[in-house]
């Protein structure tokens, strides 16, 4: 299974990655990637230091998160990651963290406006913010009704042009086309929230980006006429 070896070098540098780039204090952050034919998922084991993390120490689950590798138990928001690959079949990898200034806006259930090119070239408008989980939902399965509220949340927005979202109460889930893009998206996402923040701390009443401007950031990355970056 040499690509399930890449699989778990690349999700373990990602989650030392995250307290690396400041996204995760102590444990509080998980990365996983899901492999092609989406019949494995690799994620942080649970409650395990960053740096103490070697790839053997990965946990492989199957689709409905029985263990299948690994001898630590997987990440408690393995459920939220299952949910995710089950509903954006697009995406290869997901990272979940509390970093404070995306969890801000996350706690204050405030979606983060675009207000500028920053933000457009990852997201193709405000970051949302789902609902609240009911008490039954937190009393029942948790961490798959998190899960739920997120893909309730895209029932009318693309993942693609979305990469991410804050939970209300709890903080953002960001995925990508592998986890190593997750990972770079939720750095992005967390920089975008940050001046999001000294932008209101401004001018409170800060208008959102002109959504022409937005849609030409969005699409020269994005679109099918992409041509940001090399080929
Ligand atoms: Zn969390």
């Amino acid at each position: 299974m040499a690509q399930l070896d890449a699989l778990r070098n690349e999700v373990c540098q990602a989650n030392r990655n995250l307290a690396k780039h400041g996204l995760a204090a102590l444990t509080w952050g998980n990365a996983s990637g899901i492999n092609a034919d989406r019949t494995r998922v690799v994620i942080k084991p649970s409650g395990v230091e960053y740096d103490a993390l070697t790839p053997t120490d990965m946990v492989v689950v199957d689709p409905d998160g029985r263990v299948v590798e690994g001898k630590l138990r997987p990440s408690s928001d393995t459920p939220t990651h299952l949910a995710l690959y089950r509903a954006f079949v697009s995406i290869g990898g997901v990272v979940h963290v509390h970093s404070p200034h995306a969890t801000a806006f996350a706690q204050a259930r405030r979606p983060i406006s675009c207000f500028g090119t920053t933000h457009a070239d990852l997201f193709n408008g405000p970051v949302p913010v789902t609902r609240a989980l009911t008490a039954e939902e937190v009393a029942g399965a948790y961490e798959a009704n998190t899960g739920c509220v997120i893909v309730e949340c895209f029932e009318q927005r693309d993942p693609d042009a979305f990469p991410g979202v804050l939970v209300a109460g709890h903080g953002p889930f960001v995925w990508g086309a592998s986890v190593t893009e997750a990972l770079r998206n939720a750095v992005a996402l967390e920089t975008i929230a940050g001046m999001a923040l000294e932008t209101l701390a401004l001018d409170e009443q800060t208008r959102p980006l002109e959504p022409y401007l937005l849609d030409k950031h969005h699409q020269r990355k994005h679109g099918t006429g992409a041509y940001y970056g090399q080929k």
